[in-house]
């Protein structure tokens, strides 16, 4: 495992120019400066070294997933807004999330909390099979545009409480929990293949990134480093 530098949750606001208007595919794209420079100073600065996450969030155009108002943003180091109370990670937070997922191709992988598709999208680049469950209905409608659009559309995308994984296609190789949740959920856990990996913050207003590893004999858990993430909501909650 790299050594990495814990990163503060909260960061300095950085403005980053004019908002983008060209697709991600146009190679005269003025976005790929942004997106290198944020690979460069953000997530490869702070020790994130695997090549193929790297690779992948040169890839993503994040700038797509944030709100019009907040694109000027889109590859500054910070969490932005998405609607509805929601926030899209700092790009440095899901630089770790997926080196700790470790997803290669052909990887079975399930994401809970799809909110803009970010993730999924950077999920996707890698060549996993991305499954991903949001629980609120315009996110997840819009989400699933945002995806089709930029041609992630081979993500599975389904709306509804995550808390109970996705049986159907379990199991998963690795998933990935991007709102925090008070215990880790059962089915979850369950749901891992052997070898499998479930990465996620666990805790309320403090919250740890953890990984549960399922190894022959049980389960491994490893904390990774303080995170904030918004609440984990649903059957979680629930007494
Ligand atoms: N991965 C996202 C970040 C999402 S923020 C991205 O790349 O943009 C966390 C998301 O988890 C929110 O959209 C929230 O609505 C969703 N969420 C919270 N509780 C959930 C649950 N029980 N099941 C599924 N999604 C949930």
């Amino acid at each position: 495992m790299p050594v990495r530098h814990l990163a503060p949750a909260l960061l300095a606001l950085a403005a980053c120019g004019e908002p983008p208007r060209v697709p991600s595919s146009d190679p005269e794209d003025p976005t790929r400066a942004a997106r290198e420079r944020m690979v460069a100073d953000q997530i490869e600065a702070r020790g994130v070294t695997d090549p193929a996450v790297l690779d992948a969030l040169r890839r993503v155009p994040r700038h797509e997933f944030v709100p019009e108002a907040w694109r000027g943003s889109a590859y500054a180091d910070q969490p932005l807004p998405i609607g509805h109370g929601q926030t899209i990670s700092q790009p440095y937070t899901v630089a770790v999330m997926t080196e700790l997922a470790a997803a290669g191709p052909g990887a079975r992988v399930l994401e809970i909390g799809t909110g803009s598709g970010y993730q999924a999208a950077v999920l996707a680049e890698l060549g996993a099979e991305v499954h991903s469950i949001e629980i609120l209905a315009p996110l997840a409608e819009q989400a699933r545009r945002t995806l089709e659009r930029l041609g992630y559309g081979g993500i599975a995308l389904r709306q509804g409480d995550g808390y109970g994984g996705w049986p159907e296609a379990a199991p998963f190789d690795a998933i990935v929990v991007t709102a925090a949740a008070p215990v880790v959920p059962p089915a979850l856990i369950d749901q891992l293949a052997p070898g499998g990996r479930l990465v996620i913050p666990v805790g309320d207003l403090f919250q740890e990134l953890e990984v549960h590893r399922r190894t022959e004999e049980g389960y491994e858990i490893e904390r990774v480093f303080p995170v904030r993430f918004v609440p984990m909501t649903g059957e979680v909650r629930k007494p």
